[in-house]
C-alpha cells in the first residue's frame, strides 16, 4: 500500500537541514510521497528508513539496461508531463536488420549504421541498438548476424528469433551483454529459463492488458525482473491511448505489473509512416521504438525531435562562459558576445565561421538562457558583460577595443560602455544569420 507524506515523514530524521534540495523533511517527505523524489536524495535517511520505504519509494518504472559497452538504459520515469519534472532516459531508437538481407549487405548495413553519428549543439546523436530478427530459412546467417554486431558495433541488441534452439545459441555468444530478447507468444518457463541463464531482458507481447499482467507476474515470480513491455495495436491512435494507459496506471495507480519500459516495433509499409509513427511515440511513452529501415535523413528528424523532448526543462542547455576563437583569432580580431545557451551559441559561431572571417566569441554566463530572456533576468546586462570580460583577462589577450553585442539588445550599450571604458560598443544584427552581412558593411576582417 502507498504510504502517506505523513508516513514517511516519520522516518526522516526530522532535522531539516535541506541536503535533500528542499527547506524541511516535511516538504521532502510530500514529494516523496508524490514519487517526484527519491529516498537516495536525502543522505542522511536510516537503515529503518530505507528498509520500510523500500518499495515505497522505488521508481515506479523500473530502469532497464540493454547492452554492455555502450548500454542504452530506458524507464525509470516518474512523470506523465515532461514540464512537471522531466524526462530521465530518452526514447532509444532500434534499427532492424533482417536475416533474409543476406551477409554481405548485413555487414554494410551495419558499418553504416555504427558510423552513422551526428553533432547538434554539442551533443552526440545515434541510434542506439539493433533488432536482429531471424526470417531466412539458413538458421546459421543469424548467428552470422550476431557475429558481425558484436564485432563492428558496440550497440546494445535485441534478439527476435521464433526457433528456441536458434535463440538459445544467438543467447549465448551474448551471455552477460545484456541482451534483450522479444517474444511474439505468450512467455513460457523455457524462455524466463534462457532470460535467467544469459541475463537477458524480456519483451512480453500482447493485445491485451490483461495478459500482459498476467505474463509479468508470471515472469517476475520466476525471477526475471527485467522486462519490457509491447502492447500492439492496430494504429498510431490505439497505440498512443494504450501507451498512455500503461503508464497512467504505473505512474497514478502504482499498478506495478506496468511498471516497466515499453516497448513498440514499426511494421508501416511506407518509409515515411514509419518515422511519423515512430515521432508520435516518442512523445507518448515509448521507452525504444524499433524502425525496419534506415533512412539517413529521416532518422535525423528522429534524433533531433527526441534531444527536444528529452532535454531537461529545467536546466536549458549549455557551454562553458568562456572566450571561444573562430578560425584562427589574432589580438586584433573582432570580438563578439553572447549568451551560453548552446543553441545560441552553436548558431552565432556558425554564422561568424560562415563570414570567413576569424574573431573572439565572448561567452557570458547567462545559466542557459538565450539573448533575450538572459536580458529581461537581469543576467546579460552591461555591467555582468563587463565584469565577465574583466574576470577572463580578455583586455590582456586582444588588442582591438570594438565589441560586438546582439541587435536585441541594443538598449544595453551606453552602460556597457559605461562599464568597459575605452571600448567601442557596436550593435551587431538581431538574427544571427545576418552576421555575414554585418561583417561585411563593417569591414570587419
Ligand atoms: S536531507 Fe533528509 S534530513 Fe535533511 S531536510 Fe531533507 S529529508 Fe530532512
Amino acid at each position: 500500500m502507498a504510504l502517506s507524506g505523513l508516513d514517511i515523514f516519520k522516518l526522516l530524521p526530522k532535522t531539516n537541514c535541506g541536503d535533500c534540495g528542499v527547506p524541511t523533511c516535511m516538504a521532502f517527505a510530500m514529494k516523496l510521497a508524490q514519487k517526484k523524489a527519491e529516498l537516495s536524495e536525502c543522505p542522511h535517511a536510516s537503515e529503518e528508513a530505507k528498509a520500510t520505504l523500500g518499495a515505497a519509494s522505488e521508481p515506479p518504472i523500473r530502469l532497464v539496461k540493454i547492452g554492455k559497452d555502450h548500454p542504452l538504459e530506458v524507464g525509470s520515469e516518474t512523470v506523465m508531463f515532461r514540464h512537471e519534472k522531466t524526462f530521465f532516459h530518452q526514447t532509444g531508437i532500434a534499427i532492424q536488420l533482417r536475416t533474409s538481407e543476406g551477409e554481405s549487405r548485413l555487414e554494410q548495413k551495419i558499418r553504416e549504421i555504427e558510423e552513422y553519428k551526428v553533432e547538434r549543439v554539442g551533443e552526440q546523436l545515434e541510434p542506439d541498438l539493433f533488432l536482429i530478427t531471424h526470417d531466412s530459412p539458413e538458421n546459421d546467417i543469424f548467428l552470422k548476424t550476431i557475429e558481425l554486431v558484436i564485432e563492428n558495433s558496440t550497440k546494445g541488441i535485441i534478439l527476435d528469433c521464433a526457433e528456441f534452439e536458434t535463440l538459445k545459441t544467438g543467447a549465448s555468444l551474448l551471455k552477460d551483454s545484456y541482451a534483450a530478447v522479444l517474444l511474439k507468444k505468450t512467455v513460457t518457463d523455457e524462455w524466463i529459463e534462457l532470460a535467467k541463464n544469459y541475463n537477458c531482458s524480456l519483451i512480453l507481447t500482447s493485445e491485451s492488458y490483461e495478459d500482459l499482467a498476467t505474463q509479468v507476474e508470471k515472469t517476475k515470480q520466476a525471477g526475471v525482473q527485467n522486462i519490457l513491455l509491447n502492447i500492439t495495436s492496430k494504429n498510431t491512435g490505439l497505440q498512443i491511448q494504450q501507451n498512455t494507459i500503461l503508464r497512467r496506471s504505473a505512474l497514478k495507480k502504482a499498478f506495478k505489473p506496468f511498471g516497466y519500459p515499453l516497448f513498440n516495433q514499426i511494421n508501416t509499409e511506407s518509409e515515411f509512416d514509419m518515422f511519423a509513427t515512430a515521432a508520435a511515440l516518442l512523445c507518448k511513452y515509448e521507452s525504444i521504438v524499433a524502425l525496419h529501415e534506415y533512412n539517413r535523413a529521416l532518422l535525423y528528424a528522429l534524433l533531433t525531435l527526441r534531444q527536444n523532448i528529452y532535454t531537461d526543462p529545467q536546466k536549458p542547455i549549455q557551454v562553458d562562459p568562456k572566450v571561444y576563437p573562430i578560425g584562427e583569432p589574432t589580438p586584433e580580431s573582432p570580438v563578439f558576445v553572447t549568451t551560453n545557451f548552446s543553441l545560441t551559441y552553436f548558431i552565432v559561431s556558425g554564422e561568424i565561421e560562415n563570414s570567413g572571417i576569424s574573431a573572439h566569441l565572448v561567452v557570458c554566463d547567462t545559466e542557459g538562457q538565450s539573448v533575450l530572456t538572459a536580458w529581461a533576468a537581469g543576467k546579460f546586462v552591461g555591467e555582468t558583460i563587463a565584469k565577465f570580460i574583466k574576470t577572463i583577462n580578455l583586455e590582456q589577450q586582444v588588442t582591438t577595443r570594438k565589441i560586438i553585442i546582439p541587435g536585441f539588445v541594443s538598449q544595453i550599450s551606453g552602460d556597457l560602455e559605461e562599464s568597459l571604458p575605452g571600448w567601442e560598443v557596436i550593435v551587431g544584427s538581431q538574427e544571427a544569420s545576418d552576421i555575414p552581412s554585418l561583417v561585411k558593411s563593417l569591414s570587419l576582417t
